[in-house]
């Protein structure tokens, strides 16, 4: 097992028995004794859900929150509800996941290149975690970027992309949050952190179901998501010469 994979395990283990904020430790408890109807037959997960992906990955994608069904019912990100069938359909399509489908934590799901974290870790009453329980759960996403050392983030929602610049504030990587709006296709370089943040609205019912959301929209921000890393300089130093060999050819032949 490689370095960064031990981290990770240590410390999804620690995320995994946090009960940091009582709200929400009663609440995912809660929920996972109750059920809902269709589920009576699962036992719950009930418990904070730890990140999950390549332990290698590249790019890091910062969620909200697990869903009260969902992965607060299977244990593992996105798995188990609406947002996650997107989610994964998207990411498989542009090539980071090797099934489109996300049903329990043995289904065979791999992501490649990827590791999906989020603001909070414990399922939310309303799926809106308070202040100051992101700021109790922010410490976990800041080990796990600095076990990945990512040279991208793709944030879903602005509360994941306003987490994550906080983080970077709090370290003086950059001045201030109000410089960086979020939007759907959103992109700026943090030469401080060497990175660059993404940002796309959340795969929310709300958003996938009303039209807001669709998948060509998803596709499109992937996809230049992955052409960055394909074309980054740092990951990849023989395309840039070979790029730059290129360009200079182009330039001769004018
Ligand atoms: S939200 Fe985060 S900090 Fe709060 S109890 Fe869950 S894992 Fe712990």
């Amino acid at each position: 097992m490689s370095r960064q994979a031990k981290l990770l395990q240590v410390l999804n283990k620690e995320i995994v028995g946090c009960r940091k904020c009582p709200r929400l430790v009663e609440y995912r408890e809660c929920v996972a004794r109750e059920k809902r109807l269709a589920y009576r037959d699962w036992t719950y997960w009930g418990k904070p859900v730890p990140g999950f992906g390549d332990p290698h990955a590249q790019l890091v994608i910062v969620g909200l929150a697990p869903g009260a069904h969902g992965s607060n019912r299977t244990g593992r990100m996105f798995t188990g509800d609406r947002s996650g069938v997107f989610l994964f359909q998207a990411l498989y399509d542009a090539g980071f996941a090797n099934q489109a489908t996300a049903v329990k934590r043995d289904d065979g799901l791999r992501l490649k290149n990827v590791y999906i974290a989020a603001a909070a870790r414990c399922a939310p009453p309303d799926n809106k975690p308070l202040l100051s329980e992101i700021l109790n759960c922010r410490g976990y996403l800041e080990r796990e970027i600095d076990i990945l050392q990512p040279r991208a983030v793709l944030a879903l929602g602005k509360i994941g992309w306003d987490v994550f610049l906080g983080i970077l504030k709090h370290r003086g990587a950059i001045p201030a949050r109000v410089g960086y709006r979020f939007a759907h296709g959103a992109e700026v370089d943090l030469p401080e952190a060497r990175m660059r943040l993404f940002g796309v609205y959340h795969p929310s019912q709300q958003n996938t179901q009303t039209g807001l959301l669709t998948p060509a929209m998803y596709a499109r921000v992937l996809g230049r998501v992955r052409r960055f890393l394909e074309q980054d300089p740092i990951l990849n130093p023989e395309h840039t010469e070979k790029r730059k060999k290129t360009l200079a050819q182009g330039r001769g032949r004018r």
